[in-house]
């Protein structure tokens, strides 16, 4: 399973956030759910991961 791209981090993956002003990127719930906040930003659950 792919480790979280925010820096620092090595959560576990578990959602792709899709992100209009740069590139797709594969981050844990707790940064996504920070990131999401952001105009724009959609969040994707990644599939076999838990989005809870
Ligand atoms: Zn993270």
């Amino acid at each position: 399973m792919a480790e979280c791209s925010e820096a620092g981090c090595e959560n576990e993956a578990a959602v792709r956030l899709h992100v209009p002003w740069d590139a797709d990127r594969n981050v844990c719930t707790a940064h996504a759910r920070a990131l999401v906040q952001q105009d724009g930003i959609v969040a994707e659950p990644i599939e076999g991961s838990e989005w809870s």
